[in-house]
């Protein structure tokens, strides 16, 4: 299975362009959708899980056309949003079953089956007589990883799915994550770099509606190594330094801000050279010109 996105717009009635073709291919195995938040990664994830239109491009999934066919894709869909909107009141065992028979997952001894399953997989079977609405974020997000894989999916997507996760809850869903089958492919969109690092073996990097990187982490690492320098400095000198050099990041490390430069040549001037990180994958692509996808 694979999925092809080619030359895909969008513009809401209200001018902005969320997505200005963009094109990639993802194959099968977890793939990051990194950008800043208004990036157009939310109208991509809608519009794959047929739940919008886009205006213009193609997509397929394997031989299904997803833009036309979208009962075939509903039938290999597994589906996370980043609001649920209301969490509802009756308990994750009776709300999966639920969902599992919307599914069309009819016969009861195969729906208990794979509800159960799915409970002990996810880690909620000792919670499963309890409300969702009464869940923490991490067990709501589990919750939701259980319904996405309602029906044994060959597309999963994922829409920012650790926003608002404390680290141990992070921690617990990446796991989870990463135990999804090798089979399917799981789109994760975020706008945390950390999570395309420690989950994703492809990645795409989208901002304004476009696409800036596609391919993999190591490569786009490998490109920008000798390239990245680093400097403690003042916070009084951070106007200058942005002056003289394209700071790509900074940060501040035990009160004091370490600013990471791109530059083809050593910069003299105390810089030393640094490791290259995601981040200064994101931050580097982000603020130059868009690739074809
Ligand atoms: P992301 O998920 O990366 O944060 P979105 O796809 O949600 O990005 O949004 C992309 C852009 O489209 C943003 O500028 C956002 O304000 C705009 N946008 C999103 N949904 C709508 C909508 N229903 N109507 C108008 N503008 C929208």
């Amino acid at each position: 299975m694979h999925l092809t996105i080619r030359n895909l717009s969008k513009t809401y009635p209200n001018g902005v362009r969320a997505l200005n073709d963009v094109s990639l291919d993802i194959p099968t195995g977890m793939y990051g959708l990194l950008g800043p938040n208004g990036a157009g990664k939310s109208t991509l994830m809608r519009t794959l899980a047929t739940l919008q239109d886009a205006d213009s491009g193609t997509v397929t999934l394997g031989d299904i056309d997803v833009l036309k066919d979208k009962d075939a894709v509903r039938r290999v869909l597994g589906y996370l949003p980043q609001e649920f909107g209301i969490y509802p009141r009756i308990s994750a065992l009776d709300m999966l079953d639920h969902l599992a028979v919307l599914k069309g997952i009819n016969n009861n001894k195969q729906r208990k089956d794979m509800v159960d399953a799915l409970l002990q997989r996810v880690n909620l079977w000792d919670h499963r007589k309890k409300a969702v609405s009464s869940y923490s974020g991490g067990m709501r997000q589990r919750f939701g990883i259980a319904q996405a894989l309602l029906g044994d999916p060959k597309l999963i997507i994922v829409d920012e799915p650790t926003a608002g996760l404390d680290p141990g809850e992070r921690n617990r869903f990446y796991n989870l994550l990463s135990e999804i089958g090798e089979n399917v492919i799981v789109i994760l969109s975020t706008h945390i770099v950390e999570d395309v690092r420690e989950l994703c073996s492809n990645m795409a990097i989208i901002n304004l509606g476009q696409v800036f990187y596609a391919g993999t982490p190591e490569d786009a690492l490998q490109a920008l190594g000798g390239k990245i320098w680093e400097k403690a400095i003042t916070k009084a000198e951070i106007d200058d330094y942005q002056q003289r050099y394209r700071i790509i990041s900074s940060k501040l490390v035990a009160g004091k801000p370490i600013i990471h430069i791109l530059s083809d040549d050593a910069p003299g001037d105390g810089f030393r050279p640094a490791e290259p990180g995601l981040e200064d994958v994101f931050f580097s692509k982000i603020t130059a010109t868009p690739s074809e996808g």
